[in-house]
């Protein structure tokens, strides 16, 4: 399963495919795909989120 994030208001979600309305802000927002691929970013444990990625894409900053 990928981790996406609503660009809108952070929210991560773990689907195949994200949903087209995000269920925590309710917006039709973009989702970006933080999914961890790879072993060094924390595996299933850090809930397969590449926390790299998580953090760059984080723009929900006022
Ligand atoms: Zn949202």
């Amino acid at each position: 399963m990928a981790a996406w994030k609503c660009n809108n208001c952070g929210n991560t979600i773990h689907a195949d495919t994200p949903p087209d309305t995000c269920p925590s802000c309710k917006e039709k927002c973009e989702y970006v795909d933080v999914t961890c691929y790879i072993p060094e970013c924390g595996g299933p444990e850090s809930g397969n989120i590449n926390t790299q990625v998580f953090n760059e894409s984080y723009k929900s900053e006022e």
